[in-house]
């Protein structure tokens, strides 16, 4: 999307940040089964290319719509969040997500086809999910500058209460706001940034029931994120339960809870000491002879 054809765009635009980062995330791209990068993206490859061979009309734009895969509400995560049939790949070569009725992508001539779409061309202008809307402009610019590909970089975006939890937990280790330019490109810090926002794939204590990546992120309560579970009645304290919340967690035993608090320890400890110098480095501890 281009934030030029809307009314509001925030601070830090991340719908399209650079050739290869991209985010379609709020016309439903992970609510799909089959999520791994390499289907999503031969997916959207596919489409494109079959998009590129229809005619430009209401009524081979609808066809093209309804013959497009992903419209089964019994194998997508969230059945009421819509999958918009018309994501494909976008920008010189193809390298990330963009809708393919925009009047910038190929074939359109300048003509916006988006009133074809399920929400209807207005949502599609000037929509804007929660966490681009409401998080501090140096965190957002930190997750722009820290992404190398729109796969993880549309899954963490929407993530506010993670991104929260997150940027919070630091702050709260180097004393002080997080600034853009402790993310800068190819830093340390954006690496570990990446490396935390890929727990979302791989994160080992996400709980059987959970519906996988995808995030649900529209704030009208119909599919709230559990608490997490434990293995007893309570659930269990952490100082890290936010985040474990919000990465749908359950743990077996205080021994499974224990490597995953040890797993966020250490990503915390080395994203402080690569932001503050001996920031994050266990202080030595002298044993007086006895
Ligand atoms: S989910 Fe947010 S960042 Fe992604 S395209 Fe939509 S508004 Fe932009
Ligand atoms: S038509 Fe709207 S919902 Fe579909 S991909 Fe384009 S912007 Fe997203």
């Amino acid at each position: 999307m281009n934030p030029l054809d809307r009314p509001y765009a925030p601070a830090v635009y991340l719908c399209q940040v650079r050739e290869g980062v991209s985010c379609g995330a709020c016309c439903g791209l992970y609510n799909q089964a089959d999520l791994s990068p390499e289907s999503l993206e031969a997916r959207l490859a596919g489409r494109t290319a079959a998009f590129a061979r229809v005619p430009r009309t209401v009524e081979a734009i609808d066809a093209f719509g309804r013959a497009a895969e992903g419209w089964t509400p019994a194998t997508r995560p969230f059945a009421d969040f819509h999958h918009c049939p018309f994501l494909g790949l976008a920008g010189a070569g193809g390298k990330q997500v963009g809708c393919l009725l925009h009047p910038e992508a190929p074939g359109n001539g300048g003509v916006d086809w988006r009133g074809l779409s399920y929400y209807g061309g207005m949502a599609c202008r000037t929509y804007f999910c929660p966490a681009t809307r409401h998080l501090p402009p140096a965190w957002l610019a930190a997750v722009g500058q820290s992404m190398e590909h729109w796969y993880l970089h549309g899954l963490i975006v929407t993530e506010r209460c993670l991104l929260e939890a997150f940027f919070q937990e630091i702050e709260g280790r180097i004393g002080r706001p997080v600034r853009e330019s402790d993310f800068a490109p190819g830093s340390p810090a954006a690496a570990l940034l990446r490396a935390f926002a890929a727990l979302k794939i791989d994160w080992p204590h996400r709980r059987a029931d959970a519906p996988g990546p995808c995030n649900y992120f529209f704030e009208n309560g119909a599919y709230p994120r559990p608490e997490v579970l434990g293995w007893g009645p309570d659930r269990p304290a952490s100082r890290f339960a936010a985040i474990f919340r919000e990465l749908d967690s359950a743990f077996a035993s205080p021994a499974d809870l224990r490597a995953a608090e040890a797993r966020l320890e250490e990503l915390f400890r080395r994203i402080a000491a690569a932001l503050v110098p001996g920031c994050g480095v266990p202080e030595v501890v002298i044993v007086a002879p006895g």
